[in-house]
Parts: structure tokens; sequence; C-alpha cells
């Protein structure tokens, strides 16, 4: 499963400001959707909305042909895994925020999730010290690890579908590569929305929306929008 239907989306956070304008899409199971342009175009709204975060407002969005509106938001974020820009972590240890993503699983399979996603010598390094691990300033963790520790929880939740928000500027070059790795593999077969800022991530994408002012102006293959530039 994890069919992702948005049907004439509108949206707004002020009345008199719409933010979302018939934003109509689907997305396949298992298949991968980016979401590109400028800042304040809306597409983190996109991503919140169908997380529940927000109210669905005007339109129709459905995983595999269920309504959201029709379900309440704990089982809507069961079968949805998000990994954020900017991860905020419990202020307990690593291995009980990756173990947050299914709180039955064994201690193997923590430690599994946490090798898959590169973050396991922090379990081992710091088991619980809490200073070192929450989301403060001055924080030992950096903003990779962290979302490294959001990976590796999805990882073990195993959602159908993954909503992504790519970091940005914050991550050097070589940690990148290493999140993008691992991103790959939670991702792999499950329907997965990015809002994504590198070419190299969207390469990988089946469909590209590009939005501007709340309005899908394209739609394609990455192909066909190079193209088109
Ligand atoms: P993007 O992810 O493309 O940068 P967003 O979806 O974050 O765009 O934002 C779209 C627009 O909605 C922007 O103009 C932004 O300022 C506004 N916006 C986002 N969140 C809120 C909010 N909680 N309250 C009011 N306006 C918001
Ligand atoms: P639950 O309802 O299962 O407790 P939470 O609301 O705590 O779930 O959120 C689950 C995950 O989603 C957390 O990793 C959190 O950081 C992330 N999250 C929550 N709200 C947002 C949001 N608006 N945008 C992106 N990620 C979010």
């Amino acid at each position: 499963g994890g069919r992702v239907e948005f049907k004439n989306v509108y949206f707004h956070y002020a009345p008199e400001k719409r933010i979302l304008k018939d934003v109509s899409f689907t997305v396949e199971a298992g298949e991968t959707l980016a979401l590109v342009g400028p800042s304040g175009a809306g597409k983190s709204t996109i991503i919140r909305l169908l997380f529940r975060f927000y109210d669905i407002q005007d339109g129709l969005i459905c995983i595999d042909g269920q309504d959201l509106k029709q379900l309440n938001q704990n089982s809507v974020r069961q079968n949805i895994g998000v990994v954020p820009q900017d991860t905020v972590l419990f202020n307990d240890d690593i291995r009980y925020n990756v173990r947050y993503g299914n709180m039955s699983a064994s201690d193997d399979e923590v430690e599994q999730a946490a090798r898959y996603a590169d973050i396991h010598d922090r379990i081992i390094t710091f088991p619980s010290q809490y200073d070192t691990v929450v989301g403060e300033r001055g924080l030992k963790l950096s903003g990779g690890e962290k979302q490294r520790v959001c990976i590796a929880r999805t990882i073990l939740k195993a959602p159908a579908v993954i909503l992504l928000d790519e970091a940005t500027s914050a991550l050097d070059t070589e940690t990148e590569r290493n999140i993008q790795s691992s991103l790959m593999k939670v991702c792999q077969g499950r329907t997965t929305i990015i809002v994504a800022h590198r070419l190299s991530t969207i390469i990988h994408a089946n469909v590209i929306l590009v939005l501007k002012e709340g309005e899908i102006v394209e739609r394609g293959t990455h192909e066909h929008l190079l193209v088109q530039d």
C-alpha cells in the first residue's frame, strides 16, 4: 500500500491569504515524488497536511483510497514516517529515541536500525547522558546525527509512506552523502514524498512537482524538466 492522492486541495493559514491553490497529484505505492520550488511556495505545508499536523480545509487527501479526514491523527501517523529538516529528539538516550519508532521492537532490532542509519556508535558511546542528546545549543549531537537518529527511528517504524524534508545547507558534503545513502535505504520500496533542494535527490524521483505560490506550475520527470529549462 501507500498510494497518496491530493485532489483539489486548498489551504490557508489566515483567511485572506491562500497558501495552496487547487493542488492535485497522485503518488503510486512505492514511488517517489519530489516537491521543488522557491521558499514559501507551500512545499512543507503539503507535507504537514499529509501528516495531519493541520486540519484539511478544502479538497481531498487520501492514502490508499481512504479519506484522511475520516481518520484520526494517530491512525494516519501509524502509516507515515516523517524525517523533518530539524529533528527534535526526546530528552532521553539515542537508544530510546530510535526505539520510539516501534516501542515493541527488540534490542537487536533497535541496534540494527541504528547501524543501518550509521548512528550506532552514538548509542554505545552515550547510552543515557541526557545533556549530550537533548536538542539545545551546545549539544554534542550534530544536525546530521540527529537526522540519522530520525532515519533509524523511521527504519524501525517501517511506514508505508515516508515524508522527507530534505536538509539544506546545514550539512557538509560528506555528511550529506552519507545521509543520502541511509535515506535511500529507508525509502526503498516505500512511497516517498520529498521536499528536495538538490538535483542528486531528484534524480531518484519518479515525478517532480514544481510549486510556485501554492500552485503546481510544472510536473514531469527529471529529463522533462531539464529540457524545459
Ligand atoms: P515552503 O516549504 O515551500 O518553503 P511553506 O509551506 O513552509 O513553504 O510556507 C508557505 C507559506 O505559508 C509561506 O508564505 C509561509 O510564510 C506561510 N506559512 C507557513 N507556515 C505558516 C504558519 N504556521 N502560519 C502562517 N503562515 C505560515
Ligand atoms: P506521535 O503522535 O506519534 O507522538 P509526534 O507528533 O510526536 O508523533 O511526531 C512524530 C514525528 O513527527 C516526530 O519525529 C516529530 O519530530 C515529527 N513531526 C511532528 N510534527 C511535525 C511537523 N509539523 N513537520 C515535520 N515533522 C513533524
